[in-house]
């Protein structure tokens, strides 16, 4: 059941809010939750005392199923919107803990396991997969569908489908504009081969992670799916539309302190997080409605708005879900997330 209007669907960056439940740990040691729901739209979050309030295109509290996330998100709309040949992106930001990997997919053990689907605890890519292959059914266009899985890490671009690829190129061409050289875009021809892009894709980035020695934290990983339409015209000539839409679970936003407080050096070096900060940039920049052009949006800053170019902004639909851990002893994390979303709005 959608609940959105037109006005909320016309727009360019759709932003919601989730709040987990308090876990076990947190209600074992006395804390208390600092995030109300004051109704679908607005939150209030009660911080050093004080109490602030926060507007959103929807706010999903603790109670929120994952089947009403993916309805109540509005990801049905983008995924409409990438049938018809636009692009379109899902993000999920926060800090660690704070369920994005929940919302986005499920939950992070039961994935990796090829088979495993579960009504209850599929996030919005498996849902929005399902949602996608119904769509296609019922329409007289013709489908070809591809996928990728790939992830950011301190700026370089790996293969979640082909690890052993190792670092990626990211290149531009007039048809393509941005892309990555080399990523293997596997054919998919039904439910099941796009629900394994994802397992293989997640599993990977756990494998990689242990093996390289990384912080799986300090990652950005996006799962893409391509799909090419082609309908026959009355002459006979038929012709295609590409429509694309891209699922990114964001680094942990607490990394992006880390790279403020680098300052200087952070410019030299390469950020730790330069592409969760230059994101931040970008939606705010789309988010400000007086700005009209699209010359000052800093696309170029960093490897994942650069990829995203052609999700973000111009016909292309955005979705914007900040998670929150309700926990005070977070709230100042918290704060800053929903700071951050707020600016996109
Ligand atoms: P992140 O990806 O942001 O680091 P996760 O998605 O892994 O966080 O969530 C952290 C933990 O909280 C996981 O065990 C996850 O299953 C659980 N969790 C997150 N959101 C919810 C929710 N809405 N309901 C129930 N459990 C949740
Ligand atoms: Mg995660």
């Amino acid at each position: 059941g959608s609940t959105l209007t037109d006005q909320e669907t016309g727009e360019s960056i759709r932003v919601c809010v989730r709040s987990r439940p308090m876990n076990e740990k947190e209600i074992s040691i006395g804390d208390t939750s600092c995030i109300t729901v004051v109704n679908p739209q607005a939150l209030q979050m009660n911080f050093k005392g004080s109490a602030k309030s926060y507007r959103f295109h929807q706010v999903m509290g603790e109670d929120y199923t994952q089947g009403q996330m993916f309805s109540e998100s509005g990801v049905h709309v983008l995924l409409d919107s990438a049938l018809e040949g636009y692009s379109a992106s899902v993000f999920a930001y926060g800090q660690t803990g704070s369920g994005k990997t929940y919302t986005m997919a499920g939950i992070e053990e039961n994935l990796g396991r090829q088979d495993y689907r579960s009504d209850e605890t599929d996030g919005i890519i498996p849902r929005g997969i399902s949602y996608m292959w119904q769509s296609m059914a019922n329409r007289q266009e013709q489908y070809y569908v591809k996928a990728a899985f790939m992830e950011i890490y301190n700026e370089q671009v790996r293969d979640l489908l082909n690890p052993a690829s190792g670092v990626l190129h990211c290149r531009w061409n007039i048809k393509s504009g941005f892309f990555v050289e080399d990523l293997l875009i596997v054919d998919c021809t039904n439910i099941d081969d796009l629900i394994a892009v994802l397992h293989e894709g997640i599993r990977n980035r756990k494998t990689g992670s242990h093996e390289l020695n990384k912080d799986s934290s300090r990652s950005h990983s996006i799962m893409l799916i391509y799909l090419i339409s082609e309908t026959k015209g009355e002459d006979g000539h038929s012709f295609k539309k590409f429509g694309k839409i891209c699922f990114v679970d964001l680094a942990g936003s607490e990394r992006l302190k880390e790279t403020k407080s680098q300052g200087i050096m952070v410019k030299e070096t390469g950020n730790i997080n330069r592409s969760l900060f230059t994101l931040g940039k970008v939606i705010s920049a789309l988010g400000d409605k007086k700005n009209k052009s699209k010359s000052h949006i800093p696309y170029r800053d960093s490897k994942l708005t650069m990829l995203l170019m052609d999700s973000l902004g111009g016909t292309s639909k955005a979705l914007m879900i900040a998670c929150v851990s309700p926990a005070s002893a977070y709230a100042e994390e918290t704060a800053s997330t929903l700071n951050y979303a707020g600016r996109a709005m």
